[in-house]
């Protein structure tokens, strides 16, 4: 069964990128029947924290990007890792490099100006057993004058020569593994297949398969995307706007849209864009992954999120939607999301973010009696009020709230009348709205309903 893994590094928040890469993972083992793992790699003591390990989970669960078991920290595993060291060792796939760290500058250097690869002078020289008291790292023992290809899923074959490569230290002198190392070991022991990251691990996959060869393990299957760019095509960045997921959370997208969205980015399923979970687990494809750059797209991403609104449960926009008026300084009042819910219906295709609806539904949440603008107030002047009035004596009577019959009578109203619509509407929406953006004026009845309405009449006619 296919087995992949999201292993990030816990220095920051987590990333667009990075979540493309756990989505692609998860699309790929999920909907082949596998396991999707998480492994924290927090092998560099300086640089992890907890904060961006809590970041990194807070952000795959706003995505609903859950692991199938509990999540591995690598850090937590360097006994094993030291282990596969002295394996290498005993095998003599690895050697104990005795040079100090000057030592190692100097014959560098020198090897360079030489033309020369560097390689340490204990590659093949027998410590004794007084050198072995001694503080040394580990270096693994590449074979020398050898190409190493790597059959990517996404870059086709890639080859080295082994003389690119290095003797990479595998152990530090402190005793610590290094991350190639770790990165063997563990995906391995997890028993990872697919190995989907960003392109710029391709390196490491040549020297993580000389280890994996060394040990006599399979090499995982090597599948390296490329990375996001901005809208212009450059490197993103801080100027391209948000790049935390969880900015993208604050700005009101949707996660399902955010996951509809990041599949798209760099992977195609023909011309669809908007697709559900279920389609893109049966879609999902590495032969599908592009191997050029993906450019974010803002619009799209907003089209996108439009789409996924739609679908929205009433109940769940409502929450949201009140959330976003709380941080805009709203004080909660008791019946807030019930008035978000009923106007949601109404709104919720005008909108394409969260932030969108909390401006749509603004209307809805206004106290009474409204604050009247000025050329509200000049609307419900005279024959304007008078009109109102009339409409307002007829609304009283009318039972059925719903917006079409609310439509029919409005226009039987201005009938009657003997007016054009145009003659009715501003006025009426002056009382009921004050002048805040709302929808069609039969829409916005239903969306304030019948007592509110009607409240709001009054308090206008005053
Ligand atoms: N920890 C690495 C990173 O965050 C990923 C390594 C891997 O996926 O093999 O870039």
């Amino acid at each position: 069964t296919v087995v992949t893994r999201f292993a990030p590094s816990p220095t920051g928040y987590l990333h667009i990128g990075g979540a493309r890469t756990a989505l692609f993972n998860w699309l790929y083992a999920k909907g082949r029947g596998g396991k999707f793992l998480i492994r924290i790699e927090d092998t560099d003591r300086e640089r992890s924290t907890d904060d961006a390990v809590k970041a990194i989970f807070d952000g795959l669960s706003w995505l609903e990007l859950f692991g199938d078991e509990e999540p591995v920290f690598q850090f937590s595993r360097a006994d094993r890792h030291r282990e596969v060291v002295n394996q290498l060792l005993a095998t003599g796939h690895a050697y104990r490099d005795f040079l100090t760290a000057d030592e190692t500058t100097i014959l560098r250097d020198q090897a360079k100006a030489e033309g020369r690869d560097f390689v340490s002078p204990w590659r093949d020289r027998a410590p004794s057993v007084d050198d072995l008291a001694k503080p040394h790292t580990v270096r693994f023992r590449r074979p020398l004058d050898q190409a190493v290809a790597v059959d990517d899923a996404v870059q086709g074959t890639v080859r080295w020569e082994s003389s690119a490569l290095d003797d990479l230290v595998i152990l530090r002198s402190d005793g610590a593994p290094t991350y190639n190392l770790a990165v063997v070991v563990d995906d391995h022991d997890m028993g990872v297949t697919h190995v989907i990251r960003g392109d710029d691990h391709l390196n490491n996959a040549a020297r993580q398969s000389l280890i994996y060869d060394a040990l006599g393990w399979t090499r995982p299957t090597f599948a390296h995307i490329p990375l996001i760019h901005g809208p212009d095509g450059a490197k993103l960045s801080k100027r391209h706007g948000a790049q935390a997921v969880h900015e993208y959370a604050d700005m009101g997208y949707l996660p399902e849209a955010m996951r509809n969205y990041l599949a798209r980015l760099g992977w195609a399923h023909g011309d669809d864009e908007l697709f559900s979970d279920e389609q893109a687990l049966a879609w999902f494809d590495l032969t599908g992954v592009n191997k050029a750059p993906a450019r974010l797209d803002f619009d799209k991403l907003a089209h996108v999120n439009a789409h996924w609104l739609r679908l929205a449960d009433d109940d769940r926009l409502a929450k949201l939607t009140l959330d976003a008026h709380l941080v805009r300084g709203r004080t909660l009042e008791p019946d807030d999301e019930a008035r978000l819910l009923r106007a949601m219906p109404f709104v919720k295709d005008r909108a394409k973010t969260i932030p969108e609806l909390a401006d749509q539904t603004a209307f809805v949440l206004q106290a009474r009696p409204l604050v009247l603008n000025e050329k509200s107030l000049g609307l419900l002047q005279g024959e304007g009020g008078a009109r109102i009035s009339r409409l307002r004596e007829r609304l009283s009577l009318f039972q059925s709230w719903d917006v079409f019959a609310l439509e029919s009578e409005l226009k039987v109203f201005a009938e009657e009348e003997g007016v054009g619509f145009g003659k009715i509407g501003p006025s009426l929406r002056a009382a009921l709205t004050g002048g805040a953006p709302s929808p069609d004026i039969a829409r916005t009845l239903a969306a304030l309903g019948r007592d509110e309405s009607l409240g709001r009449l009054d308090d206008a006619l005053q």
